[in-house]
């Protein structure tokens, strides 16, 4: 395991934890964000005896007044338990994530991710998320932006006064690959794009903006999220473009990447340029 905790402000920490695997040459992070005494996340269930000791530590110095979950993704609800049973501290997720909070025991997902992120998942309850979170001192409000896309249930939390923005998984740094229809994770690049573009569009005028992206860092500025729709709106009229000569999804996939890549095959393709052209092509803009 590798856990690592980034000081960003006097009020802010990020921990990050990751599974080590020697078939992946990088480590995968999720990230938690302490801000104050409100937690965003809870790490993957692999990682629960770190996320354990962390919350121990922080129930000490600062206690944590409620948790607040991005999407049901394991690697965001891993230690949802540790917070409701152990310390009684309340959940908040957006209405759509409180029935697979409900029953996320039973949540099931492919090898490969239960090899990394772990499997052993707990059923909490959960309570739906207000539109303003303030922290106990009320130093700092949190406002919830709905990001469906990545995942249906998934919900932003932005800073205003701060100008900081924590995405979760809504802003990627690159697109070049998607779940999809073969798995439980079904992404779909239109609605993505439109939940950037809401991110983008709520943040105009912060110049100072920090955009804290789960597990891949902290990204200055709008023109981060600019990039990302410039990325899609190009990849989109390309297969469109492609689309309109009668190509198949398959033959757009080797003009644009060649060939499938590494993620694609060791994912058994849920993970996939395929997954990515398939949705772009479907997409009637
Ligand atoms: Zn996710």
């Amino acid at each position: 395991m590798v856990t690592r905790e980034v000081i960003h402000h006097q009020d802010l920490l990020e921990w990050c934890w990751a599974a080590e695997d020697e078939l992946i040459p990088k480590p995968f992070f999720t990230s938690c964000y302490l801000l104050d005494d409100l937690l965003i996340d809870t790490g993957a269930p692999k990682g629960q005896m770190e996320f354990l000791n962390f919350i121990k530590n922080q129930q000490v110095k600062n206690p944590i007044s409620k948790g607040l979950i991005t999407h049901t993704h394991e690697d965001h609800i891993g230690g949802t338990h540790i917070l409701a049973e152990e310390f009684q501290i309340p959940l908040y997720s957006s209405p759509q994530a409180l029935l697979l909070l409900k029953n996320a025991s039973n949540y099931t997902y492919p090898e490969y991710r239960e090899l990394y992120w772990g499997a052993e998942l707990h059923s909490v309850e959960a309570l739906p998320v207000p539109k303003l979170i303030s922290s106990h001192t009320g130093k700092y409000e949190l406002t919830v932006v709905s990001t469906p896309g990545h995942a249906p249930d998934q919900i932003a939390f932005i800073e205003c006064s701060e100008e900081w923005a924590f995405v979760a998984d809504a802003i990627l740094p690159k697109y070049q690959v998607l779940f999809g229809h073969t798995c439980n994770i079904q992404e779909d690049i239109a609605q993505i794009y439109r939940s950037i573009r809401k991110i983008y569009d709520f943040t105009e005028g912060m110049d100072n903006l920090k955009v804290f992206v789960s597990g891949k860092g902290v990204f200055q500025g709008q023109g981060y999220i600019k990039a990302r729709l410039d990325e899609i709106e190009g990849l989109h009229k390309q297969v469109q473009g492609y689309k309109q000569k009668g190509f198949t999804a398959e033959k757009i996939l080797e003009e644009i990447f060649v060939e499938e890549g590494i993620m694609g095959i060791m994912t058994n393709g849920e993970l996939s340029h395929l997954n990515l052209v398939n949705s772009l092509y479907q997409w009637n803009a």
